[in-house]
C-alpha cells in the first residue's frame, strides 16, 4: 500500500514594493568593488598625466642661470614655482624657482647680466590650466579624496545596518496592482469550488461597487476565511477574488509576521493595513494564517509571546475598520481546528468559506484549465485522468500537468499524450520510479506476494475497491504498490467498507507470515494505517458496538493544539477499552484475511509469479486471472471504462 508523500508546493512570485532584489552581503561586495576600480582608474589617469609632465627634463636653476648668460634660452614661461624653458636650439626643459621671489632677482644673483637677461622672453602666467593643478595638486588631494570617500561609505553601510533595525517593522507584504495584467487571475482560473465562488461573489460585487451597499446601510463583511486541505486553490481563489474586483492585492504569510524581536509582528501588522487602507479599496491577504491564528496562552508550538501580540494587533486593526474602509481581509488555513476562536467572532473572520478536495467533473475542469497552453496527442483523454485522480486536490492535478509535460519533453516529443499523463499520476501520487533501487531476488519475490496478498484480498472482499494497477517497481520510499480506485468518488463511507478497507491493509502482512513464516518491515506503514482506521471506527464514528455511539476525539485528530498536549476527553478506563476494542478489529480483520490468502493460494501465487516476470500488471491482465480462477472481478455500473 502507499505511504503518503510531501508534495510541491507552487509559488507565485509577486512584485515587491519595497525592492530587495540582491541580498545585501553582495550588494556590500560589488560596491566595494566599484569604489576601488574608481580609484585604481584615478591613478592610472594620474600617473600617465604626471608622466607626460615628467618626459621633460628638469634643470638646477644653476644651470639655467648659465644657459642664460651663454644666451642660448629663449623665452621662460613662469607658472607658479614652475618654469617652462625654450632654449633656441634643443629640446624644452623645466625648472623650479624658489617660491615668492622674483625670477630676475634670483637670476640676479646668480650673476646673470641684465643684458643677457634681456634677450629672453619673459613671460608669467597667471592662469595656470585645470591639468596644471590637477598634476601639481592630485598626489595630496585623490589619496585625501579617497579616505573621504571611503569614510563616508563606510559609514553609510553602517547608517543602513542601523536603519535596517527600523524598517523591520514594515510590512513584507507582496503587492499585485489591479492593473497587472501579467499576474491578473480571475474566476475563469479556478476550476470548480462553485459554492465557494458564490460566497465569493458578493465580496466581489461590494469592492466594485461599495456604494450602493453603503447607502443602503448593509454592513461589509470584514473577514473571510478560507479553509481546505492543502492544494485546493485557497491562495489561487484569494488572487481571483481580486482579479474580478480589480483591487489591489496584499499578500503575506503569517508566518513573514514572526521575526525575532518582539513588536515587530504586531508593527508589520500595523503597516499593512496602513498600506492597504492608502490603496482602498483593496484586499489583504494572509496566508497560512494558523501560524500566528493558534488558540493563545496554550504555550504550545514555542509558547510565543510575539505571536499573540501578532494575533491582537491582527484583532484590534479588524475592529477598527469603519464600515466604509472598502478593505478586506481573506485568510487561508488548512488547520481551521486549532485556530483562536476570538479569529472566528463575529465581526471579524465570520465568513468562513470551505473549499473541498475537487470531485471527478471538478477535476476534469481542473485539468482542461492547466492543459490550455499545452499542445496534446490526439488521444488524451482527460476524463480518463480525471476519473483515475481521486483524492488528488488541484495541486496535485497542476504538478500531474507539468510532469506530463516534462517526460514528453524529455523523450524529444512536441506533444503530450495519454500516456504522459498516466505515468505522471503514480509519480505525483508516490514519487518518482527508482529504476536504480534493485531488489535482490528475495525481496522481489517476497514484495511479489505481498502486493498480491493486497490485491487478492481487495478481489474478494465485497466493499473493497476494485484494483487497478499493481506494480513492484519501487518508487519514492514504496517497494511495490497496488493501485486502487473506487468506482466514485466518496463522500461517505460505511463500517463495512472500513473494515475491508482494514482487512486489505493487512494483506501483505497476512502473507508475509503465513506464506514466508516470517515478518520484514514492510508491512509496518500498512499496519500504521490499519490501525488509525480501526481507532477512528472506535473513537470517531460511533462504529464499536461496544463504545456505542460515542465521539471521544474532535475530527482534528488527537486533540493536541486547542487542549495541550495530553489532554484527554476521556478517562484510563475508557482508554483502555478503547484499545481492547482496537484489538478486536484488527485480529478479526486478520482473521478474515488469513481464511481468503488459504482459500486463494492458487490465484495469489500466479499473481505474485507474474510480477516477479513483468514487474507491473494492469487492471486489464489482472481481471483476466481473477476469472481464470473463477473470482468474479468488480463490475462498474454507471461510468463505463475506456481503457
Ligand atoms: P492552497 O493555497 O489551497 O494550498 P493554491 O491556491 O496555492 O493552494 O493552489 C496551488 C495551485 O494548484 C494553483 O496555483 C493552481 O495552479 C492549482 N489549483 C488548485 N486548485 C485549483 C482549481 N480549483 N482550479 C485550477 N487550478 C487549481
Ligand atoms: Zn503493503
Ligand atoms: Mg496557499
Amino acid at each position: 500500500m502507499k505511504m503518503p508523500l510531501n508534495k510541491p508546493k507552487k509559488f507565485i512570485i509577486t512584485k515587491s514594493p519595497k525592492g530587495s532584489g540582491t541580498p545585501p552581503g553582495r550588494a556590500l561586495l560589488k560596491q566595494v568593488f566599484l569604489v576601488l576600480v574608481i580609484f585604481l582608474s584615478l591613478v592610472s589617469i594620474y600617473s600617465l598625466i604626471s608622466d607626460v609632465s615628467k618626459s621633460v627634463e628638469e634643470i638646477p636653476l644653476s644651470t639655467l642661470a648659465q644657459e642664460i648668460a651663454l644666451g642660448k634660452v629663449s623665452s621662460i614661461t613662469i607658472v607658479g614655482d614652475k618654469l617652462e624653458i625654450v632654449f633656441i636650439e634643443g629640446e624644452d626643459k623645466v625648472s623650479k624657482k624658489e617660491a615668492g621671489t622674483a625670477l630676475s632677482t634670483t637670476l640676479k644673483n646668480y650673476n646673470v647680466s641684465p643684458e643677457a637677461l634681456s634677450k629672453v622672453d619673459i613671460e608669467v602666467k597667471n592662469d595656470q590650466g585645470l591639468l596644471y593643478w590637477f598634476v601639481s595638486l592630485a598626489p595630496i588631494i585623490l589619496p585625501i579624496a579617497f579616505i573621504v570617500f571611503f569614510l563616508w561609505f563606510l559609514s553609510r553601510q553602517v547608517k543602513g545596518a542601523g536603519m535596517q533595525a527600523f524598517t523591520f517593522g514594515q510590512s513584507k507584504a507582496r503587492m499585485t496592482h489591479p492593473d497587472d495584467k501579467s499576474q491578473k487571475v480571475t474566476f475563469k482560473d479556478v476550476a470548480g469550488c462553485k459554492e465557494a465562488k458564490e460566497e465569493l461573489r458578493e465580496i466581489v460585487d461590494f469592492l466594485k461597487n461599495p456604494k450602493k451597499f453603503l447607502d443602503i446601510g448593509a454592513r461589509i463583511p470584514k473577514g473571510i476565511l478560507l479553509m481546505g486541505a492543502p492544494g485546493t486553490g485557497k491562495t489561487l481563489l484569494a488572487r481571483a477574488v481580486a482579479g474580478e474586483a480589480g483591487v489591489s492585492f496584499f499578500s503575506i504569510s503569517g508566518s513573514e509576521f514572526v521575526e525575532m524581536f518582539v513588536g515587530v509582528g504586531a508593527s508589520r501588522v500595523r503597516d499593512l493595513f496602513d498600506l492597504a487602507k492608502k490603496a482602498a479599496p483593496a484586499i489583504i491577504f494572509v496566508d497560512e494564517i494558523d501560524a500566528v491564528g493558534r488558540v493563545r496562552g496554550t504555550g504550545v508550538g514555542g509558547g510565543n509571546d510575539e505571536r499573540e501580540q501578532t494575533l491582537n494587533q491582527i484583532l484590534v486593526e479588524l475592529d477598527g475598520f469603519e464600515p466604509n474602509e472598502k478593505v478586506i481581509v481573506m485568510a487561508a488555513t488548512n488547520r481551521p481546528d486549532v485556530l483562536d476562536p476570538a479569529l472566528l467572532r463575529p465581526g471579524r473572520f465570520d465568513r468562513r468559506v470551505t473549499l473541498d478536495l475537487p470531485d471527478r467533473k471538478d477535476r476534469e475542469e481542473i485539468l482542461l484549465i492547466h492543459a490550455r497552453q499545452k499542445p496534446f496527442a490526439e488521444d488524451v483523454n482527460l476524463v480518463l485522468i480525471a476519473e483515475r485522480t481521486p483524492g488528488f486536490s488541484g495541486a496535485d492535478l497542476y504538478s500531474l500537468m507539468n510532469e506530463a509535460a516534462i517526460l514528453a519533453a524529455r523523450e524529444e516529443r512536441s506533444k503530450v499524450s495519454q500516456f504522459d499523463l498516466i505515468r505522471s499520476i503514480e509519480k505525483v501520487m508516490l514519487g518518482p520510479e527508482r529504476k536504480s533501487h534493485i531488489l535482490s531476488r528475495k525481496e522481489k519475490e517476497l514484495t511479489a506476494f505481498h502486493e498480491a496478498g493486497h490485491a487478492v484480498t481487495a478481489s474478494v472482499l465485497p466493499y473493497a475497491d476494485p484494483v487497478h494497477k499493481i506494480s513492484i517497481i519501487s518508487r519514492g520510499r514504496v517497494a511495490g504498490y497496488v493501485l486502487k480506485l473506487p468506482f466514485e468518488d466518496r463522500k461517505l463511507q460505511s463500517k463495512k467498507e472500513f473494515l475491508d478497507d482494514i482487512a486489505v491493509g493487512l494483506g501483505g502482512y497476512v502473507v508475509e507470515k503465513t506464506i514466508f513464516n516470517d515478518l520484514t518491515t514492510g508491512p509496518s506503514n500498512d499496519l500504521q494505517v490499519a490501525t488509525a482506521l480501526a481507532r477512528d471506527m472506535v473513537t470517531k464514528y460511533g462504529m464499536s458496538e461496544k463504545m456505542g455511539p460515542i465521539a471521544l476525539e474532535g475530527a482534528g485528530g488527537k486533540p493536541l493544539f486547542g487542549l495541550g498536549v495530553g489532554d484527554k476527553e476521556y478517562s484510563e478506563k475508557v482508554g483502555a477499552e478503547i484499545d481492547a476494542e482496537v484489538y478486536k478489529i484488527m485480529n478479526e480483520a486478520m482473521k478474515k484475511v488469513e481464511k481468503i490468502i488459504k482459500e486463494h493460494r492458487k490465484v495469489l501465487d500466479t499473481i505474485a509469479r507474474r510480477l516477479i516476470e513483468v514487474e507491473t500488471i494492469e487492471r486489464k491482465e489482472f481481471e483476466e486471472i481473477l476469472v481464470a480462477h473463477g473470482i468474479v472481478p468488480k463490475k462498474k455500473k454507471d461510468i463505463e471504462h475506456q481503457s
